[in-house]
């Protein structure tokens, strides 16, 4: 599978890869920080408003900028600049920069 799209499937439902992350990486900002710093989660289930101390939604929110898009360490991938600069190229802007295609004489 093309690894950034390999590397998407780990930017929800994460909550257990990221809590085992050391360091997370964003695909938005492109910051790469602490897993620990992750205080938010999305994906609510709204039946457990009843017990909101111990309900928690599955994918991890950035710290930074607030978007679904974060991948831990533990996912394999490289959290370089390149790789979440990849990321978010293709996941942002839906654009993938290849470089021309020499055409045939
Ligand atoms: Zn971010």
């Amino acid at each position: 599978m093309n690894p950034l799209l390999a590397a998407h499937r780990h930017t929800w439902d994460n909550r257990t890869e990221i809590e085992a992350s050391t360091l997370c990486g964003c695909c938005s900002c492109m910051e790469v920080f602490p897993a620990e710093e992750i205080v938010a989660w999305t994906g609510l289930d709204t039946s457990s408003f009843d017990h909101l101390d111990t309900a928690s939604g599955a994918t991890a929110l950035c710290p930074r900028c607030g978007s679904e898009a974060l991948i831990g360490d533990k996912a394999g991938f490289s959290l370089s600049p390149d790789f979440l600069g990849r990321m978010n190229q293709a996941w942002f802007q839906k654009t993938i920069i290849r470089k021309p295609v020499a055409k045939k004489p």
